[in-house]
């Protein structure tokens, strides 16, 4: 028998795993059960190399639960390791940095869980939760059987012994007296469901003679997408999110090398602008779990998608640091960013009906994405979808008959722009819907890109509609004195006989400005200054306006005025009372009848 001491070194080391890990002791499981899964595929490969006998093989890995006698047991019969293997793997923390850099980090607080990791230390995570761990194994080479435990301060005995089961491994954890949640049955299956539910070979859980299989070995983002069907893909969806409703797009990611990952990325319905869904794309390292909510692997725009990664390139024990620095990963989030735009171009193509269905949801993505990542533009600017206020869509370059120039017609406001809109449609002009914020800063995003491409409010300017008029003197006179605008305020054109017989607009650029100012929390004095009074000289109404007598001409105009403006915004109280008064002095110049005086 063999007995010692895991060195000064560890006396270092035990009360740090302790301390550090505190946040985060479940990741015990997975350390052990990775490597199980590591001890599997192992054996697998030196069968495939002809270094192993190729016997019947019924890969698994058994975790079973005894409350009883306070221990958890961790069973594989994957590759197993002889006396020396022991030594070298278990005993011999590979440590030569390691100690330095736990000297330098101690003191810093935070989760750092990823060192462990990255020292080899991951078997050792055990002792978060357990008072003593034994280790049963038998190596496929032949040699005997070896049993190792070792208690919480890091002395371990050593011996040859017997193991029933042959070829492969048992981890026997004592588990602490203050740690006993970690053996009841739901807690212990939460754990392996979070890190071991899409695991390569099959794991098992056992309690009082009861087993249960937890992972599916063969998961979606592992099959070829030709094998799998659009319901496959929603059912995944589901399962993996939690979500009832559908995604609205998926991508399905086969990176081959030098980048080498998988993945399987869903578009999630964002129910309200203020709803983020939780973001939560799930990191694997070849199935095995390894962290939620990856940001640092996405990019930006891509912060709501929900769904997996799998990347074998990627250490096992992975910090938030790392990846934000590593080259590799930045060349996964160009991919992806890639892969969802070819996915788009795809639906576009093959399935716009599909796409059009949800795209209205689906744009935020896009918009944000176009604005986020020159490249994903560039990719998909010419199928970016416009929605029309009728709800159906048409491309930037549908709606500007394939020219790469013109004007684009906008509503922020469907309802209150609604005579606006008819008015345009009754010009045959096509009004795009842009009513949440993203989609005016979209709009304004693609006028820089494109520099003969405007967008234009329906309330902008009536240019669109018809004819400049002759200024007529008299009937400026007029309408300046009813509005009290400045001259210039005050504007003709000829847009319709049947259309009301003046609109107030205001300029884009101007209008733009003081959004932007309100966006800023500024004071807004847009109002009264920048409106002007367009006079439709083709409306009835005005062609009748100068053959009236001066008193009701006066009136008549007001009520012209007001009408337009009432068109174009909600009054203020000073207009509503002028409003008011106005209406009783029009009443006021009924006509009544004698008798009806008289009664
Ligand atoms: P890491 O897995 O990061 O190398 P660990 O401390 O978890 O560090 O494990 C150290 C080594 O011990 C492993 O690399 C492996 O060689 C060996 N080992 C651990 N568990 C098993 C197992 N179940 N079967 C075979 N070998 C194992």
């Amino acid at each position: 028998m063999e007995k010692g001491g895991i060195s000064v070194q560890t006396e270092n080391i035990f009360p740090v795993i302790k301390r550090w890990l505190y946040s985060d002791k479940d990741i015990f499981l997975r350390e052990v059960i990775s490597n199980a899964c590591d001890a599997i595929s192992k054996h697998k490969r030196l069968i495939s190399l002809g270094n192993a006998a190729d016997e019947e093989s019924d890969y698994k890995i058994t975790v079973t639960a005894d409350k009883e006698a306070k221990k958890l047991k961790i069973s594989d019969n994957g590759i197993g390791m002889n006396a020396e293997e022991v030594k070298k793997y278990i005993n011999q923390i590979a440590l030569s940095g390691a100690l330095d850099f736990i000297d330098k980090y101690e003191s810093k607080e935070g989760n750092t869980s990823g060192i462990i990791g990255h020292f080899g230390l991951g078997f050792y995570s055990v002792f978060m939760v357990s008072e003593q761990a034994e280790i049963v194994t038998k190596s496929y080479d032949g040699s005997p059987a070896v049993c190792w435990s070792c208690d919480e301060n890091g002395s371990y005995e050593m011996d040859e012994c017997v193991r029933d089961a042959g070829r492969g491994t048992d981890v026997i954890l004592h588990i602490s007296e203050d740690e006993t949640g970690y053996l009841d049955s739901e807690k212990l299956k939460e754990i392996l469901r979070k890190y071991c539910s899409f695991m390569p070979y099959p794991v098992y859980f056992t309690q009082d003679d009861k087993t249960e299989q937890i992972n599916d070995t063969n998961p979606l983002w592992q099959k070829n997408p030709k094998d799998i069907t659009s319901d496959d893909y929603k059912e995944f969806y589901k399962k993996l999110t939690g979500d009832y409703e559908d995604p609205l797009m998926y991508v399905h990611i086969n990176a081959d090398y030098p980048l080498n990952f998988k993945g399987i990325l869903y578009f999630p319905k964002i129910k309200s602008d203020f709803e983020t869904p939780e973001p939560k794309v799930s990191l694997y390292y070849n199935q095995v779990f390894v962290s939620d909510n990856i940001r640092e692997v996405l990019p930006e725009f891509l912060i709501n998608v929900r769904g997996v990664l799998d990347c074998p390139e990627l250490p096992l024990n992975v910090s938030r640091s790392y990846l934000q620095t590593n080259t590799y990963v930045a060349k996964v989030s160009r991919h992806i960013s890639k892969k969802v735009a070819d996915r788009y171009n795809y639906i576009f193509t093959n399935e716009r009906e599909e796409l059009e269905k949800v795209y209205e949801s689906l744009s935020v993505f896009t918009e944000y994405g176009c604005m986020r990542d020159e490249r994903f533009y560039d990719k998909i600017k010419d199928i970016l979808l416009l929605k029309k206020t009728d709800g159906s869509f048409v491309t930037v370059g549908e709606y500007l008959d394939n020219k790469d120039e013109g004007v684009i017609y906008y509503t922020s406001d469907k309802q209150a722009h609604s005579y606006y809109v008819s008015v345009y449609n009754s010009k045959g002009i096509d009004v795009i819907e842009a009513s949440r914020l993203v989609d005016t800063q979209f709009l304004q995003f693609i006028e820089r890109k494109n520099e003969k491409i405007k967008f234009r409010r329906i309330d902008s300017a009536l240019d669109a509609l018809g004819e400049k008029s002759e200024e007529d003197g008299e009937l400026k006179h007029l309408f300046v004195s009813v509005s009290g605008k400045k001259d210039e305020s005050v504007r003709f054109a000829a847009f319709g006989e049947e259309n009301a017989p003046a609109l107030i607009t205001v300029d884009e650029e101007s209008r733009r400005f003081g959004d932007m100012m309100k966006m800023y929390g500024m004071k807004d004095n847009l109002h009264n200054s920048e409106e002007i009074l367009t006079v439709n000289t083709a409306s009835k109404a005005l062609l009748r306006i100068k053959r009236l007598p001066e008193e009701i001409q006066k009136l008549a105009a007001k009520q012209i005025y007001m009408s337009a403006l009432l068109l174009s915004r909600p009054f203020t109280k000073e207009e509503t009372q002028d409003y008011v008064k106005l209406n009783s002095d029009i009443l006021e110049l009924l006509p009544v009848s004698d008798e009806a005086v008289n009664d």
